[in-house]
């Protein structure tokens, strides 16, 4: 493990639904999931097909913990929106099925469900032949609002929850605050930003923006160091589907431009399009925004 104290990492970047390595995509075949973490504190956005990989990475180093240590292993999930390409990986998440895991998922609460049943019924008996109290580690279950700020301090790697009108703590290590974005069908996401010193992460994805960018997303992403954005499609493709709560690379390399973010990423990737289709659209932004990169499987960022 290399020596960092704030690592980014991607570990899947499509949209509504994976594809095989056999489509021969370098860019990457998994549906959403970011790691970000310092060497204490993992908090995972999203679990797409990509977090099965993520799973697998982390069993060496919750094996050593557990040698070491008699405290539980902490990881906390937070939840974009809970459509099925945000979600598809977590039943196989291996670390669920590990006793001395503790997990602490934060998600919204949508169309009158608690984001706890909202799991529930993720992995209820008809879907999944594991349900969520017999996977062997230990659960919380938090609703996230727009007023949420999940904080960890160095000496307690559980996530702690404050309030945006509270003062938090200075001695700070990690802190995810979040706000609702309105422009995804059919009760919107929860786009985040990752705060670690003085730089930040901002994960933007399934945002449709307005006319003239939203500006509620631009103030909220002002200056960051890496603003992924939702970028699934192109001007053409967007003529068929504007209202579906997805972005074009123009309108994410407009938002990137107006919050004077130092990167872009593009993300959510279409499922139909090609590596070559992908390169296209990462020439193509780049000439709009020139410090912009397509999000690929294995991309990081580390501190
Ligand atoms: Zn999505
Ligand atoms: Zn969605």
């Amino acid at each position: 493990m290399s020596d960092y104290r704030f690592k980014v990492k991607i570990y899947g970047v499509r949209g509504s639904y994976p594809i095989a390595p056999t489509e021969g995509t370098k860019i990457g075949g998994n549906t959403a999931c970011v790691l970000v973490r310092t060497k204490n504190n993992i908090v995972i956005f999203d679990a797409g097909s990509g977090v099965i990989n993520l799973g697998k990475e982390l069993i060496p180093e919750i094996l050593a913990h557990q040698k070491t240590k008699n405290t539980p292993f902490h990881i906390t999930f937070m939840f974009n929106h809970t459509h099925n390409d945000h979600l598809m990986g977590l039943p196989f998440f291996a670390p669920l099925y590990m006793p001395g895991v503790f997990i602490h998922f934060f998600g919204p609460a949508t169309l009158g469900l608690d984001f706890e049943q909202i799991l529930r019924n993720f992995v209820a008996p008809q879907f999944f032949p594991v349900s969520m109290d017999e996977f062997r580690s230990t659960k919380e279950f938090h609703n996230l609002t727009e007023n949420t700020i999940v904080y960890f301090t160095p000496e307690r790697p559980a996530p702690k929850v404050g309030h945006i009108l509270e003062p938090l703590p200075n001695d700070r290590e990690l802190t995810i605050r979040t706000m609702k974005y309105y422009f995804h069908p059919k009760d919107g996401s929860y786009p985040f930003k990752a705060e670690w010193k003085d730089k930040s992460f901002v994960y933007a994805t399934d945002v449709e923006q307005y006319i003239g960018g939203d500006q509620r997303l631009i103030n909220f992403a002002k200056n960051t160091d890496v603003f992924l954005h939702d970028a699934q499609y192109t001007e053409e493709e967007y003529k068929m589907f504007a209202g579906y709560g997805h972005s074009t690379f123009v309108s994410a390399a407009d938002a990137a431009k107006q919050a004077k973010a130092k990167k872009l990423l593009l993300f959510h990737h279409a499922p139909n399009h090609t590596d070559e289709d992908l390169l296209k659209i990462e020439k193509d932004t780049q000439s709009l925004f020139p410090n912009s990169e397509l999000a690929t499987e294995g991309w990081e960022w580390e501190l």
